[in-house]
């Protein structure tokens, strides 16, 4: 696999490219007086909510907790604003890649857990319990902590 993040959340400087590297959308950077965004180029519908979890780029700054307007969601209350998004979050490829590496992870982990694992004579109880503790210990030591913001690209 090929290493070469050349999108991310923010850029210190404006890049050179007017489309993304990996998937060749069309991007809009945007200046939030320190860093420069890539974004997607065309802007979506959001509301405010405590349950969102979305990043929106709204008047030049990063907002947290936005929820994308969909009509008849009972959530999207009163007058949806428009926003953009920031291409790290949207780009196939790279949403693609970070699977790629959260997968690669959740095994290095499960293989951890088989070699850690007591021994115990083999039974097919055993064993089937013992898929199922590597498969929890996996899922609490790793795999679900892992959010898009741990990940190294
Ligand atoms: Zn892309």
């Amino acid at each position: 696999m090929e290493f070469l993040p050349l999108i991310w959340k923010q850029h210190r400087h404006r890049e050179d490219f007017n489309s993304c590297p990996h998937c060749e959308a069309p991007l809009r950077w945007i200046y939030d007086g320190e860093r420069w965004l890539p974004c997607d180029e065309e802007p979506v519908l959001f509301v405010m909510h405590p349950t969102g979890r979305v990043n929106l780029v709204y008047e030049k700054k990063v907002i947290e907790k936005c929820l994308l307007y969909r009509k008849g969601d009972r959530r999207c209350e009163g007058k949806p604003l428009w926003a953009y998004r920031q291409h790290y979050y949207t780009c196939p490829v790279l949403k693609a890649r970070r699977a790629e590496y959260v997968r690669a992870r959740y095994e290095g982990i499960a293989d951890k857990c088989t070699q850690a694992l007591p021994p115990e004579p083999i039974t097919q109880a055993n064993i089937f319990g013992a898929l199922k503790k590597i498969k929890e210990k996996a899922a609490a030591e790793g795999a679900s902590r892992l959010e898009e913001g741990d990940l190294p690209f």
